[in-house]
């Protein structure tokens, strides 16, 4: 924008230029001409044939204010309108010059004529450009000089009829700058505005800040009159920057609202976009965690227009209903085998409960068995030893009891061997220990340290308890009873039962149905 500017800038300086040159040197030939026209070359200056061109010059040429000839001595001879005439012009610088040679004269206040004319513009002083040239007669002799003074508003209009041509939206600006740099034109600026500094004078624009602070596409130009008084005038045209630049500003601001609908079209797609393709996929990472962590039934994108979102949605709801059914079969699975391990298990508890009760048990009598017997006092030993509390136990031993099995059978045997544990246990406490010690014979342990007195009135309570019970078929039954009291300085228990079997046997042998404490033996 701103070399078409310039360029444009320019172009109307130098059109300018061109044309002002060609106007001025036109208006000097045309003075030229005249002073050569045979009426003029005759060298009478009275001659009604000269008012008559210079009349018709000014009639034909509205730019000429006045046209006239002076005699050699400078008085006014003839004139258009005859204004001037008789008056002297003999100090008029057009006079002088043109005396000697064709003269072009620089721009000037009127000083005779301003009385003479009207003047169009008011607030403007009247100024004129002086055209004059030497009137020699055939053989060379000069009688007067014939001259016209041209309206400056000529020059201004033709100069600024070219920036008129030009497009209305344009604020270029003509000025007419003298030879020494004033401005000529426009009126407003004369006197005012200064050049910048350094303009060059040249085929080209350049930007300038110009004495208003304002920069400026400014071309200065030559005006070439081709004649011999050149005035050296110069075209300046100069167009605000700013206003020169105005399109690119209006083209900047139209492609900032474009670039800003822009952006909203591309957000909205991008949006929409994301609704399409982030939020489905979104969903299903959203529905993978929730298969994940089980924390609630996954929700899949329902509304996907996506084929490719809609195949895995698809694809992992099915692989979650599939997975959902094996964990449940599985679940299934684990609980039925739960209930099983436990039902085996209390099966287990209870076989090892009764395989535990037959190890203790005596099958006949329902009483402890030996081993069990056997395990007892080796604890009742350790105990001992640790607390040094003593225990006692009787050795029990049905008197003549083959006889029994020989009289009535084997059966008979087995009830009244029953009968007696039944007994046994009737006659002793729950804290002393009842067991079958092997065929007829029975033991009791008695625990915490009883006196001698105590385990003889336990015994004796159980041997009178057999004495005067009745047993069916056999009728009456006794019982040898031996007894031994466990040492603490003993560490087995073998010892004790010889003393007791010692006891025992010492009770058989003394007539059977009594007790022998081991400690009554000699
Ligand atoms: P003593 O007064 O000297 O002890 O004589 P006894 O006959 O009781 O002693 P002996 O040892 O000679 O006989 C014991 C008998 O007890 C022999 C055996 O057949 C019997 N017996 C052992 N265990 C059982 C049993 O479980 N059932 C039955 N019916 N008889 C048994
Ligand atoms: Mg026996
Ligand atoms: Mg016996």
């Amino acid at each position: 924008m701103k070399i078409n500017a310039g360029e444009a800038v320019h172009a109307q300086a130098v059109a300018a230029a061109e044309l002002l040159g060609a106007n001025l040197r036109e208006r000097e030939i045309e003075i030229v001409l005249l002073s050569q026209a045979p009426h003029f070359v005759r060298g009478d200056l009275t001659s009604p044939d000269i008012l008559a061109s210079l009349d018709r010059r000014r009639t034909l040429r509205s730019e000429f204010a006045w046209l006239g000839v002076a005699d050699a001595a400078g008085n006014v001879i003839q004139a258009s309108n005859n204004m001037l005439v008789g008056q002297s012009v003999a100090q008029r610088p057009w006079f002088i010059a043109g005396l000697k040679n064709i003269y072009s004269g620089d721009v000037h206040e009127a000083l005779l004529l301003a009385k003479l004319l009207p003047n169009p513009h008011a607030d403007e002083p009247l100024r004129f450009i002086d055209f004059a040239a030497p009137i020699r007669t055939n053989d060379g002799k000069v009688v007067g000089v014939v001259a016209a003074h041209a309206h400056w508003n000529w020059v201004t209009n033709t100069v600024q009829a070219v920036i008129n041509r030009r497009e209305t939206n344009s604020d270029a600006q003509i000025l007419i700058v003298s030879n020494s740099g004033n401005v000529l034109y426009p009126q407003a600026l004369a006197g005012v505005s200064q050049l910048p500094k350094q303009l060059p004078l040249s085929n080209t624009y350049s930007i300038a800040t110009w004495d208003d602070g304002r920069s400026y596409i400014t071309s200065q130009v030559l005006v070439n009159a081709d004649s011999p008084t050149n005035f050296g005038w110069r075209i300046v045209v100069r167009q605000s920057l700013e206003n020169a630049l105005i399109p690119v500003y209006d083209m900047y601001a139209r492609l900032l609202v474009l670039a800003f609908i822009a952006v909203i079209v591309f957000a909205l797609l991008a949006w929409r976009l994301a609704q399409s393709v982030s939020k489905p996929i979104e969903q299903l990472a959203a529905a993978a965690h929730c298969i994940q962590h089980n924390t609630s039934a996954p929700q899949y994108p329902s509304d996907t227009s996506l084929s490719e979102v809609a195949q895995l949605s698809n694809a992992m709801q099915s692989m979650t209903d599939s997975l959902l059914t094996r964990e449940h079969e599985l679940e299934l699975l684990n609980r039925t085998l739960e209930q099983q391990v436990l039902q085996r298990t209390e099966a287990l508890a209870a076989a090892n409960k009764q395989l535990e009760h037959l190890a203790t048990t005596d099958p006949l009598t329902g009483i402890h068995n030996r081993r069990s017997f056997d395990e007892t006092l080796t604890a009742y030993v350790q105990m001992g030893k640790r607390t040094g509390r003593g225990f006692s136990i009787l050795l029990l031993d049905a008197d003549h009891f083959k006889k029994v099995n020989d009289n009535y059978g084997h059966p008979v045997g087995d009830a009244v061997l029953q009968q007696i544990a039944s007994l046994i246990t009737q006659n002793t406490r729950a804290t002393d220990f009842v067991a079958r010690y092997g065929g007829e014979e029975f033991v009791v342990l008695l625990p915490n340290a009883p006196s001698a007195t105590e385990v003889m009135t336990v015994a004796e309570k159980i041997r009178s308890a057999i004495e005067s019970a009745t047993f069916p078929e056999v009728g009456r039954m006794t019982m040898s009873i031996g007894s031994s009291d466990w040492r603490a300085e003993e560490t087995h228990a073998t010892d004790l039962i010889l003393r007791a079997d010692e006891a025992l046997y010492n009770a058989k042998a003394s007539g059977r149905n009594r007790v022998i404490t081991y400690a009554q033996l000699p």
